[in-house]
C-alpha cells in the first residue's frame, strides 16, 4: 500500500520525500522483482542511486508487469552496469561542463548551470547519471555565485538553463537567490528551469509560496520531460494548471527509450496528451549513449518511422522536432524524415496520405 489515507500528506511534497522508497526491502513490498534484480539491486545501486517517491511508484499499474513504462525508467538493472551492453558509452558523451564545474557554455547565447544533484526520483536513463555518483546535494551558494559572475560578464548570454539534477527540488529561498540573481543581469531575456518534478512529484507545485516566489519572474519557463502518456494524472495536470496561472509557459522535452516509449502509437498518446493539459511537445530526443544508460537506444530510423506517423495524425504545433545531441559537445541536430527531393526543375514531395506531389519551379 503506497498511499497513505491522509490526502493531505499525499499531497505534500515533502511527504512524498520524506517518504521516498529508497531500499530493495522497501521496493518488493510494493512491486514484483525478478531473482536478477534482487540480486544485482545493491550493486547497481550504489553505482547509480536509487530512489522514487511514492507518488511515481503508484503509477505502476501492475506490480507484476515487468514491461510497465513506469517501472522501466525506476528499477536498477542488471545492464546500467554490464560492460557488453554499456559498449560505446561514455558517462559525459556530450562534454557537458567547462572550466567552472557545473557551468556548460557551448552555444553563444546560452548557458547551463547545475544548481542539485538531488532527484525525487533518479531515472534509470538519465543522461548525467554520472554526477550522482559524487553525492546528492545542493551545490553551495559560492559557485552559484561563481555561475552568476560569469554569465555578468559575458553579454553574449542571453537564455540561461538551470538544471540539475532536479532545480526544483531546492527549498523556496533557495531558488528565489538563484532567480533573483538571474533575473537581475540585465542582458538575460530567457531563464529557463529544467525540471522533472511535474512527472515525478507535481505536488512541489501545490506550494502557493513556491508559485508566488515563481510567478515574480517575466523571463521564467519550465522545461519538462514527460516520457510516457501514463504520467500525465489529474497530479501533473495540476502542477501545469498552477504554473500557467502563475505565467509559466511549459515546454515538454522526451527521449525516445527502448520499451519505455518507442511505438508509433504510445508517442501519439503522449503529444495528444500533453496538448490536452496545455504543455507543448518541444524536442523529441534521441537517447544519448550515456554509460548507464544507453541500453535504453534504440535506432534512428525508428524515431524517423514514429515522426513521420505523427504527421497528419497531429496538428503542427503537436508535433515535437525529433533531435540528436551529438556526442563530444557538437550541439543538437533535427533528424527529419524526408518528404522531398529535388529535381532538375522542382520538388517532388511526399504528402502525408503518401502521395507524390510534383511541384515545378
Ligand atoms: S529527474 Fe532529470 S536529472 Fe533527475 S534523474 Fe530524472 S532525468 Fe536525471
Amino acid at each position: 500500500m503506497i498511499k497513505t489515507n491522509n490526502e493531505n500528506d499525499w499531497n505534500n511534497w515533502r511527504w512524498q520525500l520524506q517518504n521516498r522508497i529508497t531500499s530493495l526491502e522497501e521496493l518488493r513490498e510494493y512491486i514484483h522483482l525478478t531473482n536478477e534484480e534482487i540480486k544485482y539491486f545493491k550493486d547497481v545501486s550504489e553505482e547509480y542511486p536509487f530512489a522514487v517517491t511514492p507518488y511515481y511508484l503508484s503509477l505502476v499499474k501492475d506490480p507484476k508487469d515487468l514491461k510497465d513504462p513506469i517501472r522501466l525508467q525506476i528499477v536498477p538493472s542488471l545492464l546500467e552496469i554490464d560492460p557488453v551492453a554499456q559498449k560505446n558509452s561514455h558517462p559525459n558523451a556530450l562534454n557537458e561542463e567547462g572550466f567552472i564545474k557545473g557551468l556548460t557554455h557551448r552555444y553563444e547565447d546560452r548557458a547551463l548551470i547545475s544548481v542539485t544533484s538531488y532527484c525525487g526520483v533518479y531515472c534509470r536513463h538519465c543522461m548525467r547519471k554520472r554526477i550522482f555518483k559524487e553525492g546528492t546535494h545542493a551545490i553551495p551558494k559560492e559557485l552559484l555565485d561563481i555561475y552568476f559572475d560569469y554569465i555578468k560578464s559575458h553579454k553574449n548570454i542571453k537564455d540561461v538553463l538551470i538544471s540539475g539534477g532536479d532545480p526544483l527540488t531546492l527549498d523556496n529561498e533557495r531558488l528565489k537567490y538563484i532567480l533573483d540573481n538571474l533575473s537581475s543581469i540585465e542582458h538575460l531575456e530567457v531563464i529557463r528551469i529544467g525540471s522533472r518534478v511535474i512527472v515525478t512529484l507535481p505536488q512541489r507545485l501545490y506550494d502557493e509560496d513556491l508559485l508566488d516566489i515563481l510567478s515574480k519572474y517575466d523571463k521564467l519557463w519550465i522545461n519538462t520531460h514527460f516520457n510516457h502518456p501514463n504520467e500525465i494524472t489529474k497530479e501533473s495536470k495540476e502542477a501545469v494548471l498552477r504554473l500557467l496561472k502563475a505565467g509559466i509557459p511549459v515546454n515538454n522535452q522526451a527521449v525516445l527509450l527502448k520499451d519505455v516509449n518507442d511505438e508509433k502509437e504510445t508517442i501519439l498518446e503522449l503529444m495528444r496528451k500533453l496538448l490536452s493539459i496545455k504543455v507543448k511537445p518541444q524536442y523529441l530526443f534521441h537517447c544519448d549513449p550515456i554509460t548507464g544508460a544507453i541500453h535504453f537506444k534504440t535506432s534512428i530510423e525508428k524515431g524517423l518511422e514514429i515522426m513521420d506517423y505523427l504527421r497528419g495524425r497531429l496538428s503542427g504545433f503537436g508535433i515535437p522536432t525529433y533531435a540528436i545531441d551529438l556526442p563530444g559537445g557538437k550541439g543538437k541536430v533535427p533528424l527529419t524524415p524526408s518528404h522531398f527531393k529535388k529535381l532538375g526543375n522542382g520538388y517532388e514531395f511526399i504528402a502525408f496520405d503518401k502521395s507524390v506531389v510534383i511541384i515545378e519551379e
